[in-house]
Protein backbone atom coordinates (compact mmCIF):
# COMPACT_ATOMS: atom_id res chain seq x y z
CA UNK A 1 0.00 0.00 0.00
CA UNK A 2 3.26 2.24 -0.15
CA UNK A 3 3.14 5.30 1.63
CA UNK A 4 0.17 7.12 3.07
CA UNK A 5 -0.90 10.86 4.71
CA UNK A 6 -2.36 11.23 8.31
CA UNK A 7 -3.18 14.53 8.23
CA UNK A 8 -3.67 15.60 11.89
CA UNK A 9 -6.13 18.77 12.33
CA UNK A 10 -8.05 18.46 15.58
CA UNK A 11 -7.54 14.95 16.86
CA UNK A 12 -4.16 15.25 18.17
CA UNK A 13 -4.15 11.72 19.36
CA UNK A 14 -2.80 7.99 18.55
CA UNK A 15 -5.33 6.12 20.55
CA UNK A 16 -9.21 5.73 18.78
CA UNK A 17 -8.47 7.96 16.48
CA UNK A 18 -9.82 6.59 12.88
CA UNK A 19 -7.70 8.52 10.53
CA UNK A 20 -4.63 7.64 12.07
CA UNK A 21 -5.91 3.61 12.72
CA UNK A 22 -6.70 3.85 8.69
CA UNK A 23 -3.25 5.05 7.82
CA UNK A 24 -1.26 2.55 9.87
CA UNK A 25 -2.20 0.10 7.83
CA UNK A 26 -0.32 1.55 4.50
CA UNK A 27 3.89 0.67 4.42
CA UNK A 28 4.49 3.96 5.67
CA UNK A 29 2.64 6.69 6.82
CA UNK A 30 3.87 10.37 7.27
CA UNK A 31 2.06 12.35 10.23
CA UNK A 32 1.84 15.68 8.94
CA UNK A 33 0.44 19.09 10.77
CA UNK A 34 -0.09 21.99 8.30
CA UNK A 35 0.21 25.19 10.61
CA UNK A 36 -2.64 27.07 8.62
CA UNK A 37 -1.77 30.90 9.27
CA UNK A 38 -5.42 31.91 8.44
CA UNK A 39 -6.40 29.58 11.38
CA UNK A 40 -3.25 29.87 13.47
CA UNK A 41 -2.41 33.57 13.11
CA UNK A 42 -5.87 34.26 14.76
CA UNK A 43 -5.94 32.40 17.84
CA UNK A 44 -5.38 33.91 21.20
CA UNK A 45 -1.48 33.32 22.96
CA UNK A 46 -3.10 30.66 25.08
CA UNK A 47 -5.11 28.82 22.31
CA UNK A 48 -1.84 28.27 20.12
CA UNK A 49 -0.09 27.35 23.12
CA UNK A 50 -2.05 24.96 23.77
CA UNK A 51 -2.17 23.28 20.40
CA UNK A 52 1.59 23.81 20.26
CA UNK A 53 1.43 21.59 23.50
CA UNK A 54 -0.65 18.85 22.19
CA UNK A 55 1.23 18.46 18.79
CA UNK A 56 4.95 18.01 21.21
CA UNK A 57 3.05 15.61 23.14
CA UNK A 58 1.85 13.86 19.64
CA UNK A 59 5.49 14.07 18.09
CA UNK A 60 6.92 12.81 21.63
CA UNK A 61 4.59 9.85 21.12
CA UNK A 62 5.18 9.13 17.30
CA UNK A 63 9.17 9.03 18.20
CA UNK A 64 8.99 6.62 20.53
CA UNK A 65 7.77 4.74 17.77
CA UNK A 66 10.67 5.65 15.80
CA UNK A 67 9.01 8.34 13.37
CA UNK A 68 8.15 11.86 13.51
CA UNK A 69 5.41 14.31 13.11
CA UNK A 70 6.03 16.49 10.38
CA UNK A 71 5.43 19.53 10.47
CA UNK A 72 4.69 22.31 7.46
CA UNK A 73 3.40 25.71 7.51
CA UNK A 74 0.91 27.23 4.50
CA UNK A 75 -2.13 26.97 3.14
CA UNK A 76 -3.33 23.26 2.85
CA UNK A 77 -4.43 23.07 -0.85
CA UNK A 78 -0.73 24.46 -1.34
CA UNK A 79 1.48 22.36 1.07
CA UNK A 80 -0.44 18.86 0.51
CA UNK A 81 0.99 18.62 -3.34
CA UNK A 82 4.52 19.16 -2.30
CA UNK A 83 4.56 15.79 -0.45
CA UNK A 84 3.72 13.73 -2.99
CA UNK A 85 0.55 12.11 -4.52
CA UNK A 86 -0.70 10.17 -1.57
CA UNK A 87 -3.63 8.79 0.04
CA UNK A 88 -4.03 11.29 2.97
CA UNK A 89 -6.83 10.33 5.89
CA UNK A 90 -8.62 13.10 7.75
CA UNK A 91 -11.16 13.31 10.37
CA UNK A 92 -13.84 14.91 9.34
CA UNK A 93 -14.65 18.69 10.14
CA UNK A 94 -18.16 20.56 10.51
CA UNK A 95 -17.29 23.77 10.35
CA UNK A 96 -17.90 25.91 7.14
CA UNK A 97 -13.78 26.50 6.67
CA UNK A 98 -13.03 22.85 7.05
CA UNK A 99 -15.74 21.77 5.09
CA UNK A 100 -15.09 23.96 2.50
CA UNK A 101 -11.20 23.60 2.71
CA UNK A 102 -11.50 19.56 2.59
CA UNK A 103 -13.85 19.73 -0.42
CA UNK A 104 -11.13 21.95 -2.86
CA UNK A 105 -8.89 19.35 -1.45
CA UNK A 106 -11.04 16.51 -2.26
CA UNK A 107 -10.61 17.13 -5.97
CA UNK A 108 -6.96 17.20 -6.50
CA UNK A 109 -6.11 14.23 -3.97
CA UNK A 110 -6.95 11.19 -2.71
CA UNK A 111 -8.61 12.50 0.37
CA UNK A 112 -9.59 9.64 2.92
CA UNK A 113 -12.45 11.31 5.53
CA UNK A 114 -12.84 9.32 8.37
CA UNK A 115 -15.10 10.07 11.39
CA UNK A 116 -13.45 11.07 15.08
CA UNK A 117 -15.09 13.66 16.04
CA UNK A 118 -18.19 12.71 17.77
CA UNK A 119 -19.37 9.66 19.38
CA UNK A 120 -22.39 9.23 16.37
CA UNK A 121 -20.64 11.47 13.16
CA UNK A 122 -22.69 13.96 11.96
CA UNK A 123 -25.88 13.29 9.53
CA UNK A 124 -26.51 9.67 10.40
CA UNK A 125 -28.92 10.77 14.02
CA UNK A 126 -31.94 11.17 11.44
CA UNK A 127 -35.50 11.68 11.81
CA UNK A 128 -37.65 8.90 10.17
CA UNK A 129 -38.20 10.82 7.17
CA UNK A 130 -34.18 11.13 6.86
CA UNK A 131 -33.62 14.88 8.09
CA UNK A 132 -31.86 16.40 11.08
CA UNK A 133 -33.32 16.48 14.41
CA UNK A 134 -34.65 20.29 15.30
CA UNK A 135 -35.43 19.35 18.61
CA UNK A 136 -32.83 17.71 20.63
CA UNK A 137 -34.54 15.27 23.35
CA UNK A 138 -35.91 13.20 20.01
CA UNK A 139 -32.38 13.19 19.02
CA UNK A 140 -31.41 12.13 22.32
CA UNK A 141 -33.42 9.38 22.73
CA UNK A 142 -32.63 8.35 18.82
CA UNK A 143 -28.60 9.09 19.30
CA UNK A 144 -29.12 6.51 22.95
CA UNK A 145 -30.36 3.73 20.95
CA UNK A 146 -27.06 3.91 18.50
CA UNK A 147 -24.06 1.50 19.24
CA UNK A 148 -21.21 3.80 20.42
CA UNK A 149 -18.50 2.80 17.86
CA UNK A 150 -15.81 0.56 18.76
CA UNK A 151 -12.14 1.18 18.13
CA UNK A 152 -9.07 -1.01 17.33
CA UNK A 153 -5.49 -0.98 17.55
CA UNK A 154 -3.43 0.56 15.04
CA UNK A 155 -1.07 -1.40 13.07
CA UNK A 156 2.53 -1.49 13.74
CA UNK A 157 3.96 0.47 10.53
CA UNK A 158 6.81 2.37 9.54
CA UNK A 159 6.70 6.41 10.16
CA UNK A 160 8.39 9.00 8.75
CA UNK A 161 10.87 10.78 11.12
CA UNK A 162 10.97 13.98 8.60
CA UNK A 163 10.04 16.68 11.21
CA UNK A 164 9.89 18.96 8.61
CA UNK A 165 9.42 22.64 9.51
CA UNK A 166 9.25 21.69 12.92
CA UNK A 167 6.90 22.92 15.96
CA UNK A 168 7.29 26.68 16.94
CA UNK A 169 8.10 27.62 20.42
CA UNK A 170 5.55 27.44 22.96
CA UNK A 171 4.33 24.39 24.98
CA UNK A 172 1.89 23.80 28.01
CA UNK A 173 2.48 21.04 30.79
CA UNK A 174 -1.43 19.73 30.82
CA UNK A 175 -2.06 19.57 26.93
CA UNK A 176 -2.10 16.31 25.11
CA UNK A 177 -3.33 12.96 24.69
CA UNK A 178 -1.60 11.08 27.76
CA UNK A 179 -2.69 14.32 30.41
CA UNK A 180 -6.24 14.25 29.02
CA UNK A 181 -6.52 10.24 29.90
CA UNK A 182 -5.53 11.20 32.86
CA UNK A 183 -8.17 13.66 33.42
CA UNK A 184 -10.55 11.10 32.15
CA UNK A 185 -9.45 8.53 34.64
CA UNK A 186 -10.02 11.45 37.74
CA UNK A 187 -13.26 12.42 36.69
CA UNK A 188 -14.56 8.37 36.32
CA UNK A 189 -14.41 8.82 39.84
CA UNK A 190 -16.48 12.39 40.24
CA UNK A 191 -18.77 10.97 37.58
CA UNK A 192 -22.26 9.21 39.75
CA UNK A 193 -22.25 12.56 41.38
CA UNK A 194 -22.26 14.70 38.51
CA UNK A 195 -26.10 15.12 38.36
CA UNK A 196 -25.90 16.78 41.53
CA UNK A 197 -22.78 18.89 41.41
CA UNK A 198 -23.15 19.90 37.26
CA UNK A 199 -25.02 22.90 37.92
CA UNK A 200 -23.05 24.65 40.59
CA UNK A 201 -20.33 27.03 39.83
CA UNK A 202 -18.39 26.80 42.77
CA UNK A 203 -18.44 23.01 43.44
CA UNK A 204 -15.65 21.85 40.73
CA UNK A 205 -17.78 18.92 39.76
CA UNK A 206 -17.83 18.77 35.92
CA UNK A 207 -15.66 17.20 34.03
CA UNK A 208 -13.28 19.99 32.05
CA UNK A 209 -12.92 17.71 28.90
CA UNK A 210 -14.34 19.85 26.89
CA UNK A 211 -10.60 21.34 26.34
CA UNK A 212 -9.52 17.80 25.71
CA UNK A 213 -12.36 17.21 22.90
CA UNK A 214 -11.73 20.56 21.48
CA UNK A 215 -7.80 19.50 20.81
CA UNK A 216 -9.15 15.62 20.31
CA UNK A 217 -6.50 14.60 22.77
CA UNK A 218 -9.37 12.16 23.77
CA UNK A 219 -12.19 11.27 21.50
CA UNK A 220 -15.53 11.67 22.05
CA UNK A 221 -16.52 7.64 21.84
CA UNK A 222 -13.92 6.65 24.03
CA UNK A 223 -14.84 9.16 26.82
CA UNK A 224 -18.49 7.31 26.25
CA UNK A 225 -16.74 3.70 26.52
CA UNK A 226 -15.06 4.83 29.52
CA UNK A 227 -18.05 6.21 31.33
CA UNK A 228 -20.83 5.08 30.01
CA UNK A 229 -24.37 5.01 31.57
CA UNK A 230 -25.53 3.16 34.74
CA UNK A 231 -26.00 5.68 37.44
CA UNK A 232 -27.99 9.54 37.32
CA UNK A 233 -24.44 11.08 36.92
CA UNK A 234 -23.36 9.36 34.48
CA UNK A 235 -26.74 9.55 32.84
CA UNK A 236 -26.77 13.29 33.44
CA UNK A 237 -23.27 13.09 31.90
CA UNK A 238 -23.67 11.16 28.89
CA UNK A 239 -26.68 13.45 27.81
CA UNK A 240 -24.51 16.30 28.26
CA UNK A 241 -22.03 14.43 25.17
CA UNK A 242 -25.30 13.79 22.96
CA UNK A 243 -25.71 18.10 23.18
CA UNK A 244 -22.32 17.94 21.35
CA UNK A 245 -23.01 15.73 18.45
CA UNK A 246 -26.53 17.71 18.43
CA UNK A 247 -25.00 20.60 17.42
CA UNK A 248 -22.31 19.16 15.29
CA UNK A 249 -25.41 17.86 13.29
CA UNK A 250 -26.66 21.03 12.85
CA UNK A 251 -23.75 22.75 11.91
CA UNK A 252 -22.98 20.73 9.49
CA UNK A 253 -26.43 20.24 7.82
CA UNK A 254 -27.02 24.47 8.18
CA UNK A 255 -23.46 25.76 7.93
CA UNK A 256 -25.19 29.38 7.43
CA UNK A 257 -25.98 29.36 11.25
CA UNK A 258 -22.52 29.94 11.81
CA UNK A 259 -23.44 33.64 10.74
CA UNK A 260 -27.57 33.44 10.52
CA UNK A 261 -29.81 33.15 13.41
CA UNK A 262 -31.00 29.86 12.68
CA UNK A 263 -34.80 30.99 13.11
CA UNK A 264 -35.45 33.56 10.14
CA UNK A 265 -37.82 35.50 12.43
CA UNK A 266 -34.86 36.84 14.49
CA UNK A 267 -32.76 38.07 11.71
CA UNK A 268 -34.37 41.35 11.73
CA UNK A 269 -33.85 42.15 15.97
CA UNK A 270 -32.85 45.95 16.63
CA UNK A 271 -29.45 45.19 18.29
CA UNK A 272 -28.69 48.21 20.43
CA UNK A 273 -24.74 47.59 20.00
CA UNK A 274 -24.01 49.14 23.27
CA UNK A 275 -19.69 49.56 22.69
CA UNK A 276 -19.87 50.78 26.20
CA UNK A 277 -21.98 47.85 27.53
CA UNK A 278 -19.87 45.40 25.33
CA UNK A 279 -16.93 46.31 26.62
CA UNK A 280 -18.10 46.23 30.24
CA UNK A 281 -19.18 42.69 29.84
CA UNK A 282 -15.98 41.92 28.33
CA UNK A 283 -13.99 43.19 31.07
CA UNK A 284 -16.00 41.91 34.15
CA UNK A 285 -17.43 45.45 35.03
CA UNK A 286 -21.10 45.38 34.80
CA UNK A 287 -21.83 45.55 38.03
CA UNK A 288 -23.66 42.15 38.09
CA UNK A 289 -21.49 40.09 40.04
CA UNK A 290 -22.18 36.62 38.67
CA UNK A 291 -21.44 37.64 35.45
CA UNK A 292 -18.46 39.61 36.62
CA UNK A 293 -17.18 36.31 38.07
CA UNK A 294 -17.96 34.37 34.68
CA UNK A 295 -16.29 36.75 32.40
CA UNK A 296 -13.08 37.48 35.12
CA UNK A 297 -12.71 33.38 34.99
CA UNK A 298 -13.07 33.65 31.14
CA UNK A 299 -10.20 36.18 31.10
CA UNK A 300 -8.03 34.29 33.13
CA UNK A 301 -8.63 30.84 32.83
CA UNK A 302 -9.78 30.66 29.16
CA UNK A 303 -12.92 28.59 30.41
CA UNK A 304 -15.83 29.51 32.30
CA UNK A 305 -18.37 27.04 33.89
CA UNK A 306 -21.36 25.98 31.36
CA UNK A 307 -24.00 27.88 33.99
CA UNK A 308 -22.24 30.67 34.34
CA UNK A 309 -22.01 31.04 30.15
CA UNK A 310 -25.61 30.97 30.47
CA UNK A 311 -25.92 33.38 32.88
CA UNK A 312 -23.11 35.82 31.11
CA UNK A 313 -24.21 35.00 27.37
CA UNK A 314 -27.90 35.84 28.25
CA UNK A 315 -26.98 38.77 30.01
CA UNK A 316 -24.81 40.54 26.88
CA UNK A 317 -27.87 39.68 24.43
CA UNK A 318 -30.79 40.12 26.62
CA UNK A 319 -29.62 42.77 29.47
CA UNK A 320 -27.29 44.56 27.13
CA UNK A 321 -29.44 43.95 23.43
CA UNK A 322 -26.09 43.07 22.09
CA UNK A 323 -26.07 40.63 18.92
CA UNK A 324 -25.20 37.27 19.85
CA UNK A 325 -22.80 37.27 17.40
CA UNK A 326 -20.32 39.72 19.08
CA UNK A 327 -20.31 37.55 22.21
CA UNK A 328 -20.08 34.24 20.21
CA UNK A 329 -16.81 36.02 18.58
CA UNK A 330 -15.57 37.02 21.80
CA UNK A 331 -16.12 33.58 23.09
CA UNK A 332 -14.51 32.01 20.39
CA UNK A 333 -11.44 34.22 20.43
CA UNK A 334 -11.14 33.66 24.67
CA UNK A 335 -11.93 30.21 25.01
CA UNK A 336 -9.45 27.29 25.22
CA UNK A 337 -12.17 24.55 23.94
CA UNK A 338 -13.70 27.39 21.98
CA UNK A 339 -15.66 25.13 19.36
CA UNK A 340 -18.03 27.00 16.19
CA UNK A 341 -20.65 24.18 16.28
CA UNK A 342 -20.65 24.25 20.53
CA UNK A 343 -20.26 27.90 20.29
CA UNK A 344 -23.08 29.14 18.05
CA UNK A 345 -25.57 26.48 18.78
CA UNK A 346 -25.33 27.53 22.68
CA UNK A 347 -24.96 31.10 21.84
CA UNK A 348 -27.93 30.74 19.84
CA UNK A 349 -29.57 28.72 21.96
CA UNK A 350 -29.17 31.72 24.63
CA UNK A 351 -30.62 33.90 22.40
CA UNK A 352 -33.67 32.61 21.34
CA UNK A 353 -32.82 32.44 17.59
CA UNK A 354 -31.37 28.59 17.53
CA UNK A 355 -33.29 25.53 17.39
CA UNK A 356 -34.78 24.44 20.36
CA UNK A 357 -33.84 27.17 21.84
CA UNK A 358 -35.21 28.50 25.08
CA UNK A 359 -38.37 30.86 24.22
CA UNK A 360 -37.85 34.86 23.26
CA UNK A 361 -39.62 35.74 26.31
CA UNK A 362 -37.46 33.80 28.81
CA UNK A 363 -35.10 36.22 30.15
CA UNK A 364 -32.42 34.72 33.06
CA UNK A 365 -32.60 36.78 35.97
CA UNK A 366 -28.74 37.09 37.20
CA UNK A 367 -29.56 38.10 40.84
CA UNK A 368 -32.39 35.26 41.14
CA UNK A 369 -29.50 32.65 38.87
CA UNK A 370 -26.26 33.72 41.49
CA UNK A 371 -28.86 33.28 44.76
CA UNK A 372 -29.45 29.84 43.07
CA UNK A 373 -26.63 28.04 41.59
CA UNK A 374 -23.97 30.20 43.86
CA UNK A 375 -25.45 30.31 47.15
CA UNK A 376 -22.73 30.96 49.36
CA UNK A 377 -21.10 33.40 46.63
CA UNK A 378 -17.75 31.24 46.88
CA UNK A 379 -17.83 31.80 42.99
CA UNK A 380 -18.38 35.36 43.23
CA UNK A 381 -15.67 36.01 46.60
CA UNK A 382 -12.73 33.78 43.97
CA UNK A 383 -13.50 36.06 40.66
CA UNK A 384 -14.49 39.30 41.87
CA UNK A 385 -12.28 39.48 45.45
CA UNK A 386 -13.24 43.26 45.91
CA UNK A 387 -16.77 41.87 47.42
CA UNK A 388 -15.01 38.75 49.09
CA UNK A 389 -16.27 40.42 52.48
CA UNK A 390 -19.59 40.37 51.73
CA UNK A 391 -21.99 38.16 53.58
CA UNK A 392 -23.39 35.25 51.12
CA UNK A 393 -26.94 36.88 51.40
CA UNK A 394 -25.84 40.32 50.10
CA UNK A 395 -23.33 39.63 47.69
CA UNK A 396 -25.56 38.85 44.83
CA UNK A 397 -27.17 42.34 44.51
CA UNK A 398 -24.94 44.93 46.39
CA UNK A 399 -26.76 47.72 45.22
CA UNK A 400 -29.60 46.61 47.28
CA UNK A 401 -27.56 47.35 50.33
CA UNK A 402 -26.89 51.29 51.87
CA UNK A 403 -23.86 52.50 51.22
CA UNK A 404 -23.35 52.76 54.97
CA UNK A 405 -23.93 48.71 55.45
CA UNK A 406 -21.45 48.40 52.38
CA UNK A 407 -18.78 50.35 53.63
CA UNK A 408 -18.02 48.54 56.55
CA UNK A 409 -17.67 45.54 53.88
CA UNK A 410 -15.16 47.86 51.85
CA UNK A 411 -17.34 48.32 49.12
CA UNK A 412 -18.22 51.78 47.78
CA UNK A 413 -20.43 51.61 44.58
CA UNK A 414 -18.89 53.10 41.76
CA UNK A 415 -15.42 53.76 43.64
CA UNK A 416 -14.34 49.66 44.57
CA UNK A 417 -17.26 48.43 42.37
CA UNK A 418 -19.20 49.80 39.14
CA UNK A 419 -23.56 50.04 39.91
CA UNK A 420 -25.49 47.98 38.19
CA UNK A 421 -24.83 49.39 34.21
CA UNK A 422 -28.48 48.40 33.52
CA UNK A 423 -31.58 47.49 35.83
CA UNK A 424 -32.81 44.32 34.91
CA UNK A 425 -36.40 44.40 34.86
CA UNK A 426 -36.40 47.26 32.18
CA UNK A 427 -33.88 46.20 30.44
CA UNK A 428 -35.88 42.54 30.05
CA UNK A 429 -38.60 44.55 28.99
CA UNK A 430 -36.90 46.28 26.33
CA UNK A 431 -35.42 42.64 25.20
CA UNK A 432 -38.96 41.12 24.89
CA UNK A 433 -40.56 44.12 22.44
CA UNK A 434 -37.14 43.87 20.45
CA UNK A 435 -38.13 40.00 19.95
CA UNK A 436 -41.53 40.54 19.45
CA UNK A 437 -40.92 44.07 16.87
CA UNK A 438 -38.49 41.40 14.88
CA UNK A 439 -40.99 38.52 14.64
CA UNK A 440 -44.01 40.98 13.91
CA UNK A 441 -41.90 42.46 10.82
CA UNK A 442 -40.96 39.03 9.39
CA UNK A 443 -44.08 37.16 10.17
CA UNK A 444 -45.99 40.79 8.51
CA UNK A 445 -43.64 40.39 5.27
CA UNK A 446 -44.41 36.84 4.96
CA UNK A 447 -48.57 37.66 5.14
CA UNK A 448 -48.19 40.78 2.50
CA UNK A 449 -45.50 38.44 0.32
CA UNK A 450 -48.88 35.71 0.48
CA UNK A 451 -51.31 37.94 -0.45
CA UNK A 452 -49.14 39.60 -3.54
CA UNK A 453 -48.91 36.04 -4.77
CA UNK A 454 -52.92 35.20 -4.13
CA UNK A 455 -53.16 38.61 -6.38
CA UNK A 456 -51.16 37.91 -8.82
CA UNK A 457 -52.46 34.28 -9.64
CA UNK A 458 -55.77 35.46 -9.16
P1 LIG B 1 -19.17 18.82 31.46
O1 LIG B 1 -20.33 19.33 32.22
O2 LIG B 1 -18.26 17.91 32.16
O3 LIG B 1 -19.80 18.13 30.18
C1 LIG B 1 -19.11 17.07 29.48
C2 LIG B 1 -18.97 17.40 28.03
O4 LIG B 1 -20.26 17.49 27.43
C3 LIG B 1 -18.31 18.74 27.77
O5 LIG B 1 -16.90 18.65 27.81
C4 LIG B 1 -18.85 19.08 26.37
O6 LIG B 1 -18.12 18.42 25.37
C5 LIG B 1 -20.25 18.50 26.42
N1 LIG B 1 -21.21 19.55 26.79
C6 LIG B 1 -21.60 19.92 28.03
N2 LIG B 1 -22.52 20.90 27.96
C7 LIG B 1 -22.70 21.17 26.65
C8 LIG B 1 -23.51 22.08 25.92
N3 LIG B 1 -24.33 22.93 26.52
N4 LIG B 1 -23.41 22.08 24.58
C9 LIG B 1 -22.60 21.23 23.93
N5 LIG B 1 -21.81 20.35 24.55
C10 LIG B 1 -21.86 20.31 25.89
N6 LIG B 1 -18.65 24.00 24.75
C11 LIG B 1 -17.55 23.80 24.00
O7 LIG B 1 -17.00 22.68 24.02
N7 LIG B 1 -17.04 24.79 23.20
C12 LIG B 1 -17.61 26.03 23.13
O8 LIG B 1 -17.13 26.89 22.38
C13 LIG B 1 -18.75 26.29 23.95
N8 LIG B 1 -19.34 27.51 23.95
C14 LIG B 1 -20.44 27.72 24.75
C15 LIG B 1 -21.06 28.99 24.72
C16 LIG B 1 -22.16 29.24 25.52
C17 LIG B 1 -22.84 30.60 25.47
C18 LIG B 1 -22.66 28.22 26.35
C19 LIG B 1 -23.88 28.46 27.20
C20 LIG B 1 -22.09 26.96 26.37
C21 LIG B 1 -20.97 26.68 25.56
N9 LIG B 1 -20.35 25.42 25.55
C22 LIG B 1 -19.25 25.21 24.77
C23 LIG B 1 -20.97 24.27 26.25
C24 LIG B 1 -20.51 24.03 27.70
O9 LIG B 1 -20.57 25.21 28.44
C25 LIG B 1 -19.10 23.45 27.79
O10 LIG B 1 -18.96 22.34 26.93
C26 LIG B 1 -18.81 22.98 29.22
O11 LIG B 1 -18.97 24.04 30.13
C27 LIG B 1 -17.40 22.44 29.30
O12 LIG B 1 -17.07 22.08 30.62
P2 LIG B 1 -16.92 20.57 31.02
O13 LIG B 1 -16.07 19.85 30.05
O14 LIG B 1 -16.51 20.55 32.44
O15 LIG B 1 -18.41 20.08 30.87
Amino acid sequence: MGREIVWFRRDARLEDNPAWIAGSKADEVVPLFVIDPRLFNVVSDRRRIFLLGGLRRLDEALAEKGGRLRVEIGDPKEVLPLLGPHRIHINREVTPFGMARDREIATFADLQTHEGTYVQPPGTVLTKSGSTYKVFTPFYRAWSELPVPQTESPANTAITADSGLGLPEGDHPTAGESSARARLERFAELVDVYDSLRDMPDLDGTSHLSIDLKYGWLSAAAVVRRLGNGSAGRDAFIRQLAWRDFYGHLLASNPDTVSESFRPEYRAIGWSNDDVGFDAWRLGQTGYPIVDAGMRQLHSEGWIHNRVRMIVASFLVKDLLVDWRRGERWFRRQLLDADTAQNVGNWQWVAGTGTDAAPYFRVLNPVIQSRKFDPYGKYIKKWVPELSRLPAREIHAPWEISSDKLAAFGVNLGVTYPPPIVEHSEARLRAIAAYEVARSYVLATFEDSKSERVTATS
